[in-house]
């Protein structure tokens, strides 16, 4: 450890590398008061708190503040003390017939010290989401929040702060410079939740101390509409998931291939359900959000003015407000390929629309993109459903709808290579903070024990025939 004696954050994490073992071993109960203790913080306690931070930093209607960061806490603390009893026993497995005398099992034991690092778009979600598992599985944790949403991570900071000592969970604010010192530490796993970008800094840092990581990316995840699709059923979910959030969000739409004999029945439906939703004027609409940042909103901006070079076509939207931090929702079509809004995560508000004569080509399209976070498709067609399913690869996938699996805490949620490596919600996540451990017990004499040296042509028989036994 001496190596690691100048770090900033040295302090802290030595007080809960010498504590791990005593939470490591805390019992179901003391699990379980912890979490009942998160719980009454967020449901109670500081419930107007979060929704006043959400608004001040998102712009995030109350309702979304509810519905996309409280009842998820909740959900994943209700989850996790329904089962914990069940994930924290220890698991039995069959013993060959060569290893006669012995018994063997697994169990999920706390990996140690854990580094949570999380984003802004969701902050209390994607920060105590983590730290639910983290608890459950009897680590310590240091979580460090995003500097893009300082109400949030304030808050977060006094929740922290009044629920655990700070060699059990601590939370340290900051900026890039702050994460750059924590990678530094021998952590025993790192839940990273982030860019894709950013994610292969955090895996080339964890390298270096062998340690494990759980990388929650993000990426351009298509949907998929045939000619079979119910056309207005798609709109309506594909502009709530797109929206949502600003658009801010992992799992969000990021554009549209759609069988091009239904593109103009679709683009009309999507703006009847963009007006019911956020009437004629979305800007004075209280139930639509804002950009985070001037950077995202220039880098969205960006994304709009090069649509606008290459003559595509806006079939909604297009305002910018940057005083506001407001950009419109936003639809466009014709889109060239050279467009930089096909090129990156859009991460905001603008749905491009593109067309496709064959299904083929479109499976071609997404595949020659990094593998996606999510993967939707809307059809009525069993078939088209099932050839796109098992000729792509992607983190998850909802048929006929958009986002909600990841609401569904028996599923594993997460990407795949450039989205994501692991899983996490629900066992998943337990199972990301623990370390499953093998134990074979030997009651009596081992069969083995026969073939120990010295060898003999008798032994080297024997060996010969154990191999039926295994
Ligand atoms: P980001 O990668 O810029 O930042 C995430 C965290 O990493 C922040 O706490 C930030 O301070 C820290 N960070 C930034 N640069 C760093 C560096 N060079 N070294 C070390 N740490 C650094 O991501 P963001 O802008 O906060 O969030 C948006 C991204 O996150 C999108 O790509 C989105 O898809 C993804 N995301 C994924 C999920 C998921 O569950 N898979 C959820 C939300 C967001």
């Amino acid at each position: 450890m001496a190596e690691f004696k100048n770090n900033t954050f040295f302090n802290l994490f030595s007080r809960q590398l010498k504590n791990q073992c005593t939470i490591g071993k805390s019992s179901y109960s003391q699990r379980i008061a912890k979490l009942d203790a998160l719980q009454h913080a967020i449901a109670m306690t500081y419930r107007d708190e979060i929704s006043e931070a959400l608004y001040k930093d998102l712009g995030k209607p109350k309702v979304e503040a509810e519905l996309t960061e409280v009842f998820p806490i909740i959900g994943d603390i209700k989850h996790a003390k329904t089962y914990l009893h069940k994930w924290m026993r220890k698991q039995k497995v069959k013993t060959p017939l060569a290893m006669l005398g012995a018994s063997s099992y697994y169990t999920y034991e706390s990996k140690g010290v854990c580094l949570i690092i999380s984003p802004w778009n969701f902050p209390f979600n994607l920060t105590f989401g983590p730290l639910i598992s983290a608890i459950a599985a009897g680590n310590t944790a240091i979580i460090k929040p995003s500097e893009m949403t300082p109400h949030a991570s304030a808050l977060m900071a006094k929740i922290i702060k009044a629920l655990f000592k700070e060699d059990e969970v601590a939370i340290v604010e900051g900026e890039v410079e702050v994460s750059t010192e924590l990678l530094k530490l021998p952590f025993h796993h790192i839940f990273f939740t982030g860019s894709p970008t950013v994610g292969k800094i955090v895996m080339s840092a964890a390298a270096k101390n062998l340690t494990s990581v759980t990388l929650e990316l993000g990426g351009k995840s298509p949907i998929i509409i045939d000619e079979t699709a119910n056309i207005d059923m798609a709109a309506k979910k594909i502009i709530w998931g797109k929206f949502l959030n600003c658009g801010q969000i992992c799992v969000a739409p990021d554009y549209v291939l759609i069988h091009q004999s239904i593109k103009n029945e679709f683009i009309t439906a999507c703006k009847k359900w963009l007006t019911n939703f956020y009437r004629a004027h979305p800007n004075t609409s209280k139930s639509y959000g804002r950009i985070v940042s001037n950077k995202h909103l220039e880098r969205l901006k960006a994304h709009i003015d090069n649509a606008k070079d290459l003559k595509a076509t806006f079939e909604v939207g297009g305002e910018v407000n940057a005083d506001d931090k407001y950009i419109a929702p936003t639809i466009i079509s014709d889109l060239n390929e050279n467009a930089t809004v096909l090129k990156e995560e859009i991460f905001g508000p603008i749905l491009p629309i593109l067309t496709y004569d064959a299904l083929d080509e479109c499976i071609a399209y997404v595949n020659a993109k990094e593998r996606p976070l999510a993967l939707y498709v809307f059809s009525k067609h069993k078939g088209n459903t099932k050839k796109i399913i098992t000729n792509t690869r992607a983190g998850g996938t909802c048929i006929n709808n958009t986002i909600i699996h990841y609401a569904n805490h028996y599923l594993p949620f997460g990407g795949v290579n450039n989205s994501g490596i692991g899983k996490s919600h629900g066992f998943f996540g337990f199972e990301a903070f623990s370390n499953k451990r093998a134990i074979v017990n030997q009651h009596t004499i081992g069969a083995t024990e026969f073939l120990f040296p010295p060898y003999s042509k008798f032994k080297e028989k024997m060996a010969r025939l154990t191999i039926k036994w295994f």
